[in-house]
């Protein structure tokens, strides 16, 4: 099922080169409800040395983005993106154990809207305490990429076709 997923979520692109991300704006929503979540000129490369795997791949209209997959205590494997800024919001207390990130405590984050679980809230250690509920400027989010929706895309299934119109 991931692969199909992946296959259809994703561009190929051959990997290396450094990513220039394009500032032109353009959002991702959530796939369960359609809620704006992110901006892809928020989407940056934040590795960790513990992915399973890390592909540069064109995402989003955005050329090089570091897709991670990171596997969870269950051996749940999740195909994921990194942004500076999102509107997935945090939840729960910060965790120190289990991080993808060495130095940086995690949290949960969900939809605002639907409550879907879109992936996580990274934190370095020694800021948490000042950060109660949402990252600072040295924290990031990881979201899973099943449930992100091109809203470029969403808008092509649904808007009338100029050759329909009178
Ligand atoms: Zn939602």
């Amino acid at each position: 099922m991931w692969q199909t997923v992946v296959c259809c979520l994703l561009n190929y692109s051959p990997m290396g080169s450094k990513h220039l991300f394009d500032t032109t704006t353009s959002y991702i929503l959530c796939r369960r409800c359609g809620a704006d979540l992110a901006d892809t000129k928020h989407i940056i490369n934040h590795l960790s040395p513990e992915a399973n795997i890390a592909i540069n791949q064109t995402i989003f209209e955005q050329k090089d983005v570091a897709v991670q997959v990171f596997s969870n205590s269950l051996g749940i494997k999740f195909y994921s993106i990194s942004f500076s800024n999102t509107k997935c919001t945090a939840i729960n207390n910060w965790q120190q154990n289990f991080t993808w990130y060495p130095g940086y405590a995690w949290k949960p984050c969900i939809c605002k809207q639907c409550g879907v679980h879109h992936g996580w809230v990274f934190e370095p250690i020694e800021s948490i305490d000042f950060n109660p509920n949402q990252p600072s400027k040295k924290g990031f989010f990881v979201l899973k990429l099943a449930f992100l929706l091109n809203k470029k895309f969403a808008d092509s299934l649904i808007v009338v076709p100029k050759s329909y119109m009178n």
